[in-house]
């Protein structure tokens, strides 16, 4: 065998037990060994170099290896791997380093106005980055690349944001540049596909098989994870919901058409809508309103809320899902119309038949889900080239 050759079987051989170790530990050496073919000697110079390298460590556990002999266990230490999450949004751009589990382990953001440039902001992720690196001792060696969330529609191949309306950016060369800046690898996907993965992975869909994501907030999305997969759809645009038409006559969209849901719901509709009776600046000061009993904020929220058990119905007729998952700012916020939404659902909205086929939960993850699903595709993606 040549040179080159055994150094890609040694290397493949690494990378396979260093995937079984992630997907099953803590797992012993001999069942390893098992799986993968190798003998138990590989096996064991494999774990060895793992270990001195801090990728893996044993537990205290043990597993019995017959005729009374013991064997330890190989676990992951968590911060064998680590790789950054960034989560883009119109006004705030937040950043987290991820380990192996999906912790936050260092966190930090700055607010961006909602006409910077694309090289400006990426400019100001990289030296974030750089300045949590430093202020959270995060040994650098260990980061295997860079995932980012926006909302938008994203070519995931390569990593080119083609079109997003919040950001107020077309046809950006998003990973290359970030590489370039960075030095790290870096994947970008739209923010409701990591969030509903994050949930569906650790939070409160976790075990879910048939997901969906709702996001109520700047704008109207969805998100459909199947047996653990994102739906993306020909052009990774599945789950635009918020442009769905309800009202071919309605109020017009920013994305150029009339009567879109999301002109019913989302927070920039909201205020516009408001503003034609008052001066409100904020959605804080329209729940202010209609918690005082203002009769116009009490029609706006209430009908935007309605809108909402809609879409849950809409989508639950559509995909069958066995959860459905609400998320976003206006769910953040006010975490009270949770309970309208779903008494809504079941008093009006949903279809008898389906009444009892599916739960409808709350974001675990809140503001932290697009930064950790972000991250965790950072590291799949490194598993898989390795
Ligand atoms: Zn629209």
């Amino acid at each position: 065998m040549k040179k080159h050759d055994q150094d890609f079987m040694k290397r493949q051989n690494r990378l396979t037990v260093f995937q079984i170790i992630k997907n099953e530990q803590p797992v012993s050496r001999a069942s390893i060994a098992k799986q993968t073919g190798m003998s138990p000697t590989t096996v064991s110079r494999i774990v060895s170099e793992l270990m001195e390298e801090g990728y893996v460590h044993e537990t205290e556990e043990q597993a019995s290896a017959g005729r009374g002999r013991k064997s330890s266990l190989i676990q992951l230490l968590d911060t064998a791997v680590i790789s950054i999450g960034v989560e883009l949004d119109r006004y705030q751009v937040n950043i987290g380093f991820i380990d192996v589990q999906g912790n936050v382990m260092c966190s930090g953001s700055f607010p961006r106005t909602s006409d910077e440039a694309a090289e400006a902001t990426l400019l100001r992720i990289a030296e974030t980055i750089n300045g949590l690196i430093r202020d959270c001792d995060i040994d650098s060696k260990r980061i295997v690349g860079i995932g980012v969330g926006l909302p938008g529609i994203i070519d995931v191949a390569v990593g080119v944001v083609n079109f997003s309306v919040q950001l107020g950016w077309k046809n950006v060369r998003l990973a290359e540049r970030l590489k370039e800046l960075t030095g790290f690898h870096a994947i970008v996907d739209n923010e409701l596909k990591v969030k509903a993965l994050a949930e569906q992975l650790k939070g409160s869909a976790f075990g879910s098989n048939r997901t969906v994501l709702l996001g109520f907030g700047n704008g109207v999305g969805s998100a459909l994870i199947l047996q653990g997969e994102i739906y993306r759809g020909v052009t990774n645009s599945a789950g635009e919901i918020g442009h769905t038409t309800v009202d071919p006559e309605g109020m017009m969209c920013d994305c150029g058409k009339a009567g879109c849901l999301q002109t019913y719901i989302n927070i920039p509709s909201l205020l516009s809508e408001a503003n034609k009776i008052k001066p409100v600046r904020t959605i804080e000061e329209l729940f202010e309103e209609r918690r005082n009993g203002t009769r116009w904020a009490s029609y706006l929220i209430d009908r935007a809320l309605a809108y909402m058990a809609i879409t849950i119905n809409n989508v639950v007729s559509m995909y069958n899902p066995d959860s459905v998952i609400l998320s976003g700012e206006i769910l953040d916020k006010f975490p009270e119309v949770y309970e309208e939404i779903t008494s809504l659902c079941y008093s009006k909205y949903i279809w008898e038949p389906l009444h009892d086929s599916f739960t409808i939960v709350r974001s675990k993850l809140h503001e932290h889900g697009v930064i950790i699903g972000s991250g965790l595709i950072a590291q799949d993606r490194y598993f898989q080239l390795n």
